[in-house]
């Protein structure tokens, strides 16, 4: 069995902005679980992490990080929590600040982050085989353990979760913030900047990415944020694996969050929506579709499209809940679009992970029609609650949604191919057609119910991802 070095920027249930958070809190246990491979995950200590979890660290050791001609002091400790063990690197200057990213100096901490990862290792009291980064903010843990390894034969897996954040910093920054000779710029550099993903890219042993038709559009310029010229030279080791959700805790019969859990065969979907109803003053009614997207509210995720129709299919039968944060111009749009359809309509500016689940047990429909999607886990954890995926085809959302066909009966949710709003407009339209009409509603829900996305098949993946790194098979003559 392997051991494994996770080294990542968020983790449930510690720290989350998005997607990633689930994916480095649920594949680590699952890996272990399986027994397919040991896994631990090194993670900075944000002053955001609750005092709940704090409290329950060890502190291990004190050591310095180098980041450029300064010496930086870093603690390191520990938390076991279900099994897994967890390592936090704490620093006054760059993790005790309000939220976790968005800082001008964003790409100077997590070069810190990434040398302490390294300078960890005496001290880690573990000896990995493979050290595992996660985005942009660890690339740079790529490129300095392949520069000076911290253990002889260590191997690299880099996962790419969003190509579309890079961690761009001005060409200086390679002087002023690592101490390497010139000879290795170049695998630092991309376009005139220092660029994180691109070192992860050039330095790893392995790169993943969260879909395998991701991990085929991202060669392409469309999608490649520029990228692709690295990925066609690393082709041969790419892979894409799609992500699980950790069942155990996005359980509908268990969710303490939910006001009504599931019941075996009840879904209970329509008392949860009743009481979404009453808590936005929506007309309570269970018979009415309910649509909601929960998302960061950017470009990516298209709402340019929904902004576009959304007045038009505001026209029907319908209710809709938009809750996320993101761009004051969906912000605006959405809670002015609301306000305008007060009996139908309801945005909510934040981010509150229990509202999320509330939302995604009492509501029918999912919309998510993104503009580039790497996995995506929010229309597999809706799909878990059973509610019916509406996506655009695109990287997960294409790997893990098949379009409901009323002829055959086969299908999980609904999907439109073009990045154009009257496409969404029209599968919108025939979403509602199937929602009233109880024969295709009972079969969709029937292939929805049958739909499983744990992590089951995919950490095998990754623990033969693993094993071949570090004992590559024989090739027979
Ligand atoms: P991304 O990582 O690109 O943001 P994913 O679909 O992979 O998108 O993951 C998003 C995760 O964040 C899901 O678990 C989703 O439920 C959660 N999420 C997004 N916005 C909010 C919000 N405003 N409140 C609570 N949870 C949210």
């Amino acid at each position: 069995m392997e051991k494994i070095l996770f080294a990542a920027s968020e983790c449930t249930p510690f720290v989350k902005t998005g997607g990633l958070a689930d994916v480095i809190g649920s594949l680590p246990q699952a890996l272990q679980d399986a027994k397919l491979s040991e896994v631990r995950v090194i993670l900075p200590l944000y002053d955001e992490i609750s005092s709940y979890w704090k409290e329950k660290m060890e502190r291990k050791a004190t050591f310095n990080v180098k980041v450029g001609w300064r010496d930086q002091h870093a603690t390191l400790y520990t938390l076991e929590h279900e099994g897994v063990l967890y390592y936090f690197i704490a620093n006054e200057l760059y993790f005790t600040r309000k939220g976790i990213y968005g800082y001008y100096d964003d790409g100077e901490r997590f070069v810190f982050f990434s040398q302490a990862v390294i300078s960890a290792f005496p001290h880690l009291d573990y000896e990995p085989n493979v050290l595992h980064g996660h985005d942009w903010q660890t690339g740079l843990v790529m490129a300095f353990a392949k520069i000076s390894p911290p253990l002889p034969n260590l191997k690299t897996v880099f996962t790419i979760h969003n190509i579309k954040y890079q961690g761009m910093m001005p060409h200086q920054a390679f002087d002023d913030l690592f101490n390497l000779p010139m000879e290795h710029f170049s695998g630092f550099e991309w376009n005139g900047m220092i660029n994180c993903m691109k070192s992860g890219l050039f330095h790893a042993d392995k790169i993943t990415t969260v879909s395998p038709s991701y991990a085929e559009e991202i060669k392409d310029p469309y999608y490649s944020e520029g990228l692709h010229p690295i990925l066609h030279e690393r082709d041969a080791d790419l892979v894409g694996v799609i992500n699980g959700i950790n069942i155990k805790d996005y359980h509908p019969m268990k969710d303490p969050y939910i006001k009504v859990n599931y019941k075996h065969s009840r879904v209970k979907k329509k008392e949860n929506k009743i009481f979404l109803q009453e808590e936005f003053g929506l007309p309570v009614n269970r018979d009415i579709p309910m649509y909601v997207a929960i998302s960061r509210l950017v470009e990516q995720k298209g709402f340019h499209l929904l902004e576009r129709i959304l007045e038009d299919f505001l026209q029907e039968d319908v209710q809709i809940i938009i809750l996320g944060t993101g761009e004051k111009e969906f912000e605006d749009s959405f809670s002015h679009i609301a306000s305008r359809y007060r009996d139908k309509m309801v945005t909510l500016l934040k981010f509150d992970e229990g509202l999320a689940r509330r939302l995604y047990a009492g509501a029918d429909f999912f919309i998510m029609p993104s503009m580039f999607e790497p996995c995506g886990l929010s229309q597999l954890i809706a799909l878990q609650y059973k509610t019916v995926p509406i996506v655009r085809e695109t990287g997960g959302l294409k790997d893990t949604v098949q379009p409901f066909n009323d002829f055959t009966g086969e299908g999980n949710g609904f999907s439109f191919t073009n990045y154009n709003a009257h496409d969404l407009l029209s599968v919108l339209m025939y979403s509602l057609n199937v929602y009233h009409q109880p024969e295709h509603w009972s079969r969709l829900l029937k292939n929805v119910n049958k739909s499983q996305f744990s992590w089951k098949e995919s950490a095998k993946a990754y623990a033969e991802i693993y094993e071949l790194l570090v004992e590559p098979a024989m090739i027979e003559e």
